[in-house]
């Protein structure tokens, strides 16, 4: 549609960053436009609600930015996945791999208890390394994975194929080849 080719426009395509031969999909120009930025979040609010989520789980950083506008809008709290060593609490983690290194993802301990029914947000999905960590998280703490939902979809890097065989649903507003 006519309004996906604008926020489209409003992601931009830094080449070689942050290595040599990435092409970074950035959104802080959508972020800095007050209604791109609306129509992203209403748009994911659409794509949420079938999904029954009764909490929202967004990955560290740009995860957040999007994760906390769609919590507001749907009325939910937010499930912070952090980078290592961030949460003050007692924690759990999963080992990742990711388009550029490793990491490790980790939430408080006991934050999905009673079990919920998790929406994982984040900007991006490229191989879909993190969400699958996020996802191995959540149902370790005995949480359901209600879906996985995307800004930003790199069909090429085989992200969403690899959720949607792990059984979880996945959604996105733009693709990029
Ligand atoms: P994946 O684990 O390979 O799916 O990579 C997705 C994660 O890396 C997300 O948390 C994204 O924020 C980040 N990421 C990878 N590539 C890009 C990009 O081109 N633009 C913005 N974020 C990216």
């Amino acid at each position: 549609s006519d309004a996906n080719a604008d926020l489209k426009a409003l992601i931009r395509t830094i080449p070689d960053f942050p290595q040599p031969g990435i092409q970074f999909r950035d959104i802080t120009a959508l972020l800095l436009d007050g209604p791109g930025f609306a129509e992203t979040v209403d748009r994911l609010a659409v794509l949420a609600r079938p999904m029954a989520p009764d909490l929202i789980a967004c990955v560290e950083a740009r995860g957040f930015l999007f994760g906390a506008a769609l919590a507001k809008e749907l009325k939910l709290g937010v499930l912070p996945i952090r980078k290592r060593g961030k949460l003050p609490g007692q924690t759990v983690g999963v080992d990742y791999a990711l388009e550029y290194g490793t990491d490790r993802l980790e939430m408080h301990a006991h934050d999905l208890i009673p079990p919920r029914r998790v929406l994982i947000v984040d900007d991006l999905i490229a191989t879909g390394g993190t969400v699958m960590a996020t996802a191995e998280l959540v149902r370790i703490q005995g949480g359901e994975v209600a879906g996985a939902l995307f800004v930003v979809d790199l069909p090429e890097l085989g992200g969403a194929d690899r959720l949607r065989q792990a059984g979880i649903t996945v959604e996105s507003l733009v693709a990029f080849d």
